[in-house]
C-alpha cells in the first residue's frame, strides 16, 4: 500500500502522532494529493511528515494508515502502520 501512488488511496488517511510533544491528528490522503498530486508514493511522503506543533517540528513517532474511521460503519478496517517507533512497553 505504501508504495501506490496516493492518488489510488483517496479517501484513506494517516493517523501520525508525535512522541516529543503528543500531538496527534489526522491527515486526510486526499489533502496530500492536493499538495504534492497524485504520484508521489508515502514512501516518498512518510519520512518527510513533521510534527504541525508551532514550536515541535519532530518527526513522528507513530504512523498509520487506514481505510476509515474506527468508530464509523463500513467496509472491514485496515490499519497499516507505516513508522513505530516508540519505545517497547516494560
Ligand atoms: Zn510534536
Amino acid at each position: 500500500m505504501a508504495r501506490l501512488p496516493i492518488g489510488e488511496l483517496a479517501g484513506w488517511h494517516l493517523m501520525v502522532s508525535c512522541g516529543a510533544c503528543r500531538d496527534e491528528r489526522i491527515v486526510s490522503i486526499n489533502r496530500l494529493v492536493d499538495r504534492y498530486g497524485p504520484a508521489p508514493t508515502l514512501v516518498q511522503i512518510v519520512p518527510r511528515l513533521r510534527c504541525a506543533g508551532a514550536r515541535c517540528r519532530q518527526p513522528p513517532i507513530l504512523v498509520k494508515l487506514r481505510n476509515r474511521f474506527p468508530v464509523h460503519p463500513g467496509p472491514p478496517l485496515v490499519e497499516i502502520f507505516l513508522v513505530d517507533t516508540r519505545p517497547a512497553p516494560r
